[in-house]
């Protein structure tokens, strides 16, 4: 393990493992402000404006920071239509930290989402998951398909000391394979850092053993790569059979026991895009009209050549432990800090960010009141911090109607990598510890107006009652002229 350790353990804290050298300024709006700007922006982060954010933790997709040679890398892009050195370069890339030799490019990874349920998923077939991301579920029900959604029992557990919670059961998917018989089985998707249940990791054992399983089932293995970043540090770190072998090893050894590979490079690969890839050039023959159709010629795909320049450094990068344990070591450590303070949150920390339970902090209020968006207008008030909802707000009313309650109401916390220092991390501590002592000021949420479709994106709510008010008089009161 590369972790440095402090001569003084009672100060043990991660340690950043590299410089900042372009800064960009923020500012923190007074409470007052906040409060004015949160219901402008109708209770939903989604609708904030950037400059009036001070710690901006909606999400980790294209928001990561990029190295000084990623930067360098992209003043040498070679943005020819056909024969580009850096599609060349991309590959490369690609077959020497994945050991895929075919790759086609696609805009972002809902693209490649669309490619794969375009080639693959007919009208009432299903794809077998551990869990399913809100893109993939889009485009799969889009041409006819559904999603069966295999995840151990342990995943849906907010709190457990389990350390890989995107596991597979594996009984349930030899259940449901023996009972659906491989026809009706469009193909098996594994979901790496599985995202909609904490940035969670698959162990290497459990995503073996499918492939297993599928191969000799006759069903075609596709891994969704977006977050396989933190999954590979987390099999390094909490697989014992594993914890010797390089972080190179472990990718090319996970690649090719996968049909098909693909990933949003707005996560893996600290940039903007994504790619489909695999060592069998029948597959990539049946996706590869899609490209040209629905993202652009097949050097770039819908991609900025800058972008793809970024990707192929940054998937080196990804090779070198110091470099992703960034992200895992800071969250493990904002979780660890609620968690000791009595903060409900996710454990054990993923990938992506902390999650706070807001079903906890609100035991009384009801999925119909969004305890999940509460907190997240909540955390922005009392820090100008900006969650993500992941509850009821993000479901879609049922046909008649009615609410669809969430499993879980958490509000995510995202991490984007490299990005925030451990001061701003401990201020982001110091303010939900805040917030959670003051839980009982807090209020629930309703729509004033809602969308029918995405309303998590644009919908607009207001408080219920005076509790904003109540909870900017309280700041002021423990916090005096402090911003
Ligand atoms: C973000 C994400 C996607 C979609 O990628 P985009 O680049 O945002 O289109 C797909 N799968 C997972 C697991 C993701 O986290």
């Amino acid at each position: 393990m590369s972790t440095v350790k402090f001569y003084r353990q009672e100060h043990q804290v991660p340690l950043e493992m590299h410089k900042v050298r372009i800064v960009q300024k923020l500012f923190l709006p007074t409470v007052e402000e906040r409060l004015k700007k949160m219901n402008e922006a109708g209770n939903n982060t989604f609708l904030l404006q950037n400059k009036d954010i001070f710690i901006d933790m909606l999400t980790d997709s294209g928001v990561n920071a990029m190295s000084d040679n990623q930067q360098a890398a992209m003043f040498q892009a070679d943005d020819s239509y056909a024969g580009s050195e850096t599609c060349n370069r991309l590959k490369k890339a690609i077959k020497d930290t994945m050991g895929l030799e075919h790759f086609l490019p696609a805009h972002q990874g809902r693209a490649c989402e669309n490619i794969l349920a375009e080639a693959f998923v007919k009208p009432g077939q299903v794809v077998l998951t551990n869990f399913h991301f809100t893109t993939t579920k889009a485009h799969i029900t889009r041409v006819g398909g559904s999603m069966i959604e295999l995840v151990a029992a342990k995943g849906l557990d907010p709190v457990t000391d389990d350390p890989f919670k995107g596991d597979f059961d594996i009984d349930e998917l030899k259940k449901t394979i023996a009972e659906l018989g491989t026809e009706k089985i469009a193909f098996l998707r594994i979901e790496t850092g599985t995202n909609l249940i904490g940035g969670q990791p698959v162990s290497m054992a459990n995503m073996l053993e499918v492939a297993r399983i599928c191969k000799e089932a006759g069903i075609m293995t596709v891994m969704d790569a977006s977050l396989l970043q933190d999954n590979l540090y987390f099999i390094k770190v909490r697989e014992e059979a594993y914890k010797n072998k390089s972080i190179l090893d472990i990718t090319h050894e996970l690649c090719a026991a996968m049909d098909i590979t693909y990933f949003s490079a707005r996560k893996l690969g600290f940039a903007r895009g994504g790619c489909i890839c695999s060592n069998d050039n029948e597959l990539i023959r049946k996706m590869m009209e899609y490209v040209p159709l629905f993202e652009g010629f097949l050097t770039y795909g819908g991609m900025e050549v800058r972008s793809m320049e970024a990707i192929a450094v940054g998937l080196y990068e990804t090779m070198d432990e110091e470099i992703i344990n960034q992200g895992p070591i800071f969250i493990e450590y904002l979780a660890k800090e609620l968690h000791e303070y009595g903060v409900p949150v996710v454990l054990p920390a993923g990938g992506l960010g902390v999650h706070l339970n807001a079903s906890e902090f609100f035991p009384n209020m009801s999925h119909g009141e969004y305890p999940a968006g509460a907190l997240g207008a909540a955390m922005y008030i009392a820090g100008g911090i900006r969650g993500m909802e992941r509850g009821t707000i993000s479901e879609q009313r049922e046909p008649d109607g009615s609410e669809r309650y969430a499993e879980l109401e958490l509000l995510r916390l995202a991490c984007p990598r490299r990005v925030f220092t451990l001061s701003q991390l401990k201020y982001v501590a110091d303010r939900v510890k805040w917030v959670w002592d003051n839980r009982e000021i807090i209020g629930g949420l309703k729509f004033v107006e809602e969308p029918a479709v995405l309303r998590f994106f644009f919908g607009r709510l207001a408080p219920i009652g005076d509790w904003q008010e109540k909870l900017v008089k309280k700041f002021r009161e423990d916090f005096g002229d402090s911003l």
